[in-house]
């Protein structure tokens, strides 16, 4: 593979573009919020570039987005520093982006998203785009926390099934993504006693004082490891998969 393929756009030449045989791309969605003392505030959009990034090196004709470094981040603002963009604005900054993309005819998308604050405005903007534009298709990797968690070897993590705010997971996977951004000799959080079933709507500062969320504690670099080659194979076959069947959705997934 030639090594433009492995370049964002962002330090992409044209000629580079024109010669890559580009016919989908991929976006990060990110934040710039805090995450506890221990690690960077562009975590978010560091490991959803990264997992970006990666895929695009194995699968063919994947463009990488420049990432979308804020979020919806009100919810984390009680925090010193949040950028935030509303959820009006984050939709309709995407849906502007998958205007811009259309009209280059690149038509398949995948949304890598990096924060939990963003799930209602991807949700929202990516289905009411599809209702007007059935010819752009989308597929999104919602919350890569979650999905990590279900893929690796069962008891890879220790407390609180590895989630949280810069928690025992997201730290590991920093370790993986940019370990020298990591200070975990000041890592510190707490597991949040929350209901079942029922979603409480809280704001960050309700759940720790420590800006962390989960035992970062736990993070090693080998956990990291584990959840960046689950979540990047995945994808890869994802990806294959789609390409193979057109990013036609009536076909059947398992054929
Ligand atoms: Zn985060």
């Amino acid at each position: 593979m030639s090594d433009s393929s492995k370049k964002t756009l962002l330090r992409m030449i044209g000629h580079e573009y024109k010669s890559g045989g580009y016919d989908k791309a991929v976006l990060a969605v990110g934040s710039t919020e805090y995450h506890g003392e221990h690690l960077p505030y562009g975590t978010d959009t560091l490991v959803a570039e990264h997992i970006a990034r990666e895929v695009s090196s194995r699968v063919n004709g994947l463009l990488v987005l420049p990432s979308l470094p804020f979020g919806m981040s009100a919810h984390y603002s009680s925090f010193p520093v949040a950028v935030t963009l509303s959820t009006e604005t984050l939709m309709r900054v995407l849906k502007e982006v998958f205007d811009s993309l259309r009209s280059h005819g690149l038509n398949r998308l995948l949304i890598v998203n990096g924060h939990d604050g963003n799930i209602p405005a991807i949700g929202a903007a990516t289905r009411e785009y599809r209702a007007h534009h059935p010819d752009f298709k989308i597929a999104v990797l919602e919350a890569w926390w979650e999905t990590a968690g279900q893929l690796v070897p069962e008891g890879t993590f220790e407390v609180w099934g590895g989630l949280g705010h810069a928690g025992e997971g997201e730290t590991s996977m920093m370790l993986r993504v940019a370990p020298s951004l990591v200070d975990l000799k000041k890592a510190k959080g707490v597991v949040p006693d929350l209901p079942l079933h029922v979603q409480l709507i809280w704001t960050f500062d309700e759940l720790t004082p420590y800006g962390a969320t989960g035992d970062p504690t736990k993070a090693t670099k080998e956990k990291g490891r584990l959840m960046s080659d689950a979540l990047v194979s995945l994808l890869v076959e994802f990806i294959e998969k789609m390409d193979e069947r057109d990013w036609e959705l009536l076909t059947p997934f398992s054929s």
